[in-house]
């Protein structure tokens, strides 16, 4: 099982009553607010029961070392990002559980650019947490908290400039969204209006009881998927808690995968204009096949929307995210934001003037397997030596983990850095072939748990 709190260079994960304290919370607003050196800092939270308490708990940290407090209250973790350049602050703090279970809480951080810090900059941030040498602002320094309540449409405005907003206002969409009660409840449909689509809403509600697990993978967005049949709808749309993350359903009512997300509109922007794609190393292949039909090149980096974001700066990228249903559009900013990517996709039908599973069906084919497991770090060595020796003749790749890579498939083994876990992705032609690579390395990671 994985461990109840996590503190890490992307973050602090925990549970809520268990190990997210407010005592932790406000020594982390503390070190942030130091590692700001007391400028102005902008906090946002999603829709969790507990957001209150964790927004309460960090702003105490930050007002204690003179920092300007602005606090969002309940916005999207793009949007957070987005108001951080917007008002020109130092950095900002999202207070967001993302996909994780309604138990959870977490804390990420944010730079002057908006994107999450990386990891030499977490490790700076972790030093000041754990050396507790933090600033102490003096009474007549102590500075107020201001609210914003501009966030949602400065967002929304940002996005309809990317897009042809009478073209797709013409097709008057219908769409299913489901925001899982999250912090895209109140502004995707807000969005969505001003595109001229018709929303039939399944669970819209911002109180942050989530109705399933907020994950935007197929086994949580079965009554979307119905309801998507039923409605009979152009296209369903869900995003995780923090709607950084979406997913698609097609009007025939099938899952599309996260991982189309990103290739439908990797093939949609190349069309248009041919540039660099970055996406991570275990996002699907099909985004290699629609870049080289565009002649645009692809750059693959480690896993983690930071390394996404700033390998597009260097490479002045079109477009990129993550498998996971990240997009990043770098016209808006560079992070994952499924608003951009809500707005990106009605554009691509309107112009296409097809449905999504026509324009979906004609994508490269490629199934994809994803497993996770519990795997010590110790086993790691003897499982490598294992790959070497199996696939000797396979390319391998040590971007993040191990990747290896077949003619027209590949395996990518990644130890997790915060909990004693391995993730396994595998993709190929044939749904039996991606199989087959993942669940020979399952078993030999459980005949080696065997002996141990
Ligand atoms: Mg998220």
């Amino acid at each position: 099982m994985a461990n109840n709190l996590m503190i890490g260079i992307s973050g602090v994960r925990g549970i809520v009553g268990e190990t997210l304290t407010p005592e932790l919370l406000t020594r982390l607003g503390t070190a942030f607010g130091t590692f700001m050196r007391s400028g102005k800092v902008v906090v946002g939270r999603d829709t969790r029961v507990s957001g209150a308490m964790v927004k309460h708990s960090v702003l105490a940290g930050l007002i204690s070392t003179g920092c300007l407090v602005i606090d969002l209250d309940v916005c999207t973790s793009p949007s957070c990002s987005l108001m951080v350049e917007e008002l020109g602050a130092s950095g900002g703090i999202v207070i967001s559980g993302s996909h994780n279970p309604i138990e959870w809480n977490a804390l990420k951080f944010l730079r002057a650019d908006g994107v999450f810090l990386n990891d030499s900059e977490g490790r700076e941030l972790l030093n000041i947490y754990y050396q507790g040498n933090f600033k102490k602002a003096k009474w007549n320094e102590l500075k107020e908290v201001r609210e914003d309540r501009t966030t949602d449409e400065r967002h929304i405005s940002k996005v309809l400039k990317t897009v042809d907003v009478s073209l797709i206002r013409k097709q008057h969409f219908k769409v299913a969204l489901d925001s899982c009660n999250g912090a895209g409840s109140g502004i995707t449909p807000k969005l969505l209006d001003e595109l001229g689509c018709e929303v039939v809403k399944l669970h819209c509600t911002p109180n942050g009881l989530f109705p399933h697990n907020p994950e935007p993978i197929f086994v949580n967005l079965q009554e979307l998927c119905s309801l998507v049949k039923k409605t009979h709808v152009d296209i369903g749309f869900a995003q995780d808690a923090d709607a950084d993350r979406l997913a698609l359903v097609s009007e025939k009512g099938e899952y599309l995968g996260e991982e189309y997300s990103l290739a439908l509109l990797a093939n949609f922007i190349l069309k248009k204009k041919r540039g660099v794609v970055v996406t991570n190393v275990s996002a699907t292949r099909a985004i290699d096949d629609i870049a080289a039909k565009y002649k645009s090149k692809v750059i693959r980096t480690r896993v983690g929307e930071v390394n996404v974001a700033e390998a597009m700066k260097v490479a002045n990228a079109v477009i990129g995210g993550e498998g996971n249903g990240g997009i990043i559009d770098p016209r808006v900013h560079y992070v994952r934001d499924s608003l951009v990517g809500i707005a990106l996709i009605l554009e691509y039908l309107a112009e296409s003037k097809k449905t999504i599973s026509e324009l979906y069906s004609a994508l490269p084919e490629y199934h994809i397997v994803k497993q996770k497991m519990e795997c010590p770090s110790e086993i790691i060595p003897v499982v490598t030596k294992w790959l070497k020796q199996k696939y000797h003749k396979a390319k391998f790749d040590w971007t993040d983990g191990i990747k290896i890579n077949f003619s027209d498939s590949w395996i990518h083994i990644r130890p997790s850095n915060t909990e004693p876990i391995i993730r396994i992705f595998s993709e190929a032609k044939l749904q039996k072939t991606a199989q087959k690579l993942s669940s020979d390395v399952v078993s030999y990671i459980n005949h080696l748990l065997k002996k141990q």
